[in-house]
């Protein structure tokens, strides 16, 4: 029976792929296809627990999905797909919500290329192949800015001349808006209450970060902006930072204005500061045997964040819950201990046994029983990508 959904996720590069009941949310195979387009090409999965590489040498994104599609076939599952799921990272001010993939739709993804010129194309490749190898099979496109389309102008406008907003687009758009439709349903069911009726700030911390506020469950403002590199410290990128660093690199150093933009995105972050790894385990490893460098590096990643947490209560007016997610957000009981005492001005205190509990998958409160929530929630993007393409083709 074909009711499984393939979900997609082409990055410039990479491919990751998973295969889910949208029904019983059950996962049956997830896997990367990554280094595309080079000799070291491989695709990687995960089958009933057992992990398979396979060598797939030069091969770009059509040649990476017709590999997955035969680690398909060969798993007994090509035959149950009833639909692709495809994540897109920019939508504009075009896409709402998701959407069956047509014509049209892939000419307003392509149309904001030059709002995501890394991400977008990579979608679309992804499509088209998909397309090609799973002929007459629905495909959905599910957007990471589509949430964040509900904020009010006073939240995207930036105060630039405002012909550059309606001539050319430059708002501030938001990112990682499929987990924060996941982690809106799933906090608000763990903490018995409406959508509706409730005010969350959720901090969506992996490699890639950021936070939102939620207020009765539409997105009113949140911290990436133009584009992902806005925002919170991250692992590579920079955050926020006073725009005349630029003509101030150029100065000092000779940089162009993409070398300056190559060493906010990939050199900054947590790498940049603490000179020792991207990876905030590592950096929290370093910090425990005594690295001050790695120390500072973590005050200034929680002092961020607080701060920016604070800014984006302004749009909520209240706080019913501060909810953690992403890799970092659901493991670091450090992070969150720090953050959560920095909110302290909010009435937020921490429940220390419970932040050691919530780890490494186990969910729920962190903090005591007065004053506000903090609460650790598990993120699963592909899981909502499965459950918008099922009511799609329903
Ligand atoms: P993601 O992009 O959501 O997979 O998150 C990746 C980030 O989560 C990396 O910076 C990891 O170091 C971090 N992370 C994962 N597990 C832990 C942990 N136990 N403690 C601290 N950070 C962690």
């Amino acid at each position: 029976m074909k009711t499984n959904i393939l979900i997609l996720n082409c990055g410039s590069s990479s491919l990751k792929f998973a295969v889910i009941d949208p029904t019983s949310e059950q996962e049956f195979i997830s896997g990367l296809a990554e280094r595309l387009g080079s000799p070291e090409a491989v695709i990687v999965s995960k089958f009933q627990g057992e992990k398979t590489t396979i060598n797939i040498a030069d091969e770009a994104h059509d040649g990476a999905i017709a590999g997955v599609l035969d680690v398909l076939k060969e798993k007994g599952l090509f035959d149950t797909i009833a639909a692709v799921g495809h994540r897109v990272v920019h939508g504009g001010e075009a896409f709402t919500a998701s959407t069956l993939v047509a014509e049209d739709v892939k000419k307003a993804i392509s149309d904001c290329i030059p709002l995501a010129p890394l991400h977008n194309p990579a979608n679309l490749l992804g499509i088209e192949a998909a397309e090609k190898h799973f002929p007459g099979l629905p495909q959905a496109a599910v957007f990471d800015t589509a949430f964040h389309q509900t904020m009010p102008a006073q939240a995207y406008l930036y105060p630039v001349p405002y012909e550059y907003y309606t001539d050319l687009g430059l708002r501030k758009y938001g990112f990682h808006g499929t987990s924060y439709r996941f982690i809106t349903a799933s906090a608000c069911e763990m903490l018995g209450r409406k959508t509706e009726e409730t005010a969350l700030l959720i901090a969506h911390l992996g490699n890639g970060a950021s936070a939102a506020a939620v207020l009765n469950g539409e997105g009113v403002d949140t911290t990436m902006g133009l584009t992902p590199l806005d925002g919170l410290m991250m692992g590579t990128r920079s955050g926020s930072v006073d725009p005349n660093i630029f003509t101030f690199l150029r100065d000092q150093k000779g940089y162009s204005l993409d070398e300056v933009a190559s060493v906010l995105n990939k050199k900054s972050g947590l790498l940049g500061l603490s000179q020792i790894s991207n990876d905030c385990r590592a950096v929290e490893e370093a910090a425990a045997e005594g690295s001050k460098q790695a120390l500072l590096t973590l005050d200034v990643y929680c002092y961020v964040l607080a701060k920016q947490l604070a800014g984006l209560a302004i749009g909520l007016g209240r706080i019913d819950a501060l909810v953690f997610t992403g890799g970092i957000g659901e493991n670091s009981e450090l992070i969150r201990r720090k953050v959560v005492e920095l909110m302290g001005i909010f009435g937020f205190k921490l429940d220390n046994d419970l932040n050691l509990k919530q780890r490494f998958g186990a969910e729920g409160v962190i903090t005591a029983e007065s004053g506000p929530v903090a609460m650790v929630v598990s993120t699963n993007e592909e899981l909502m990508i499965a459950r918008d393409t099922a009511s799609l083709i329903k």
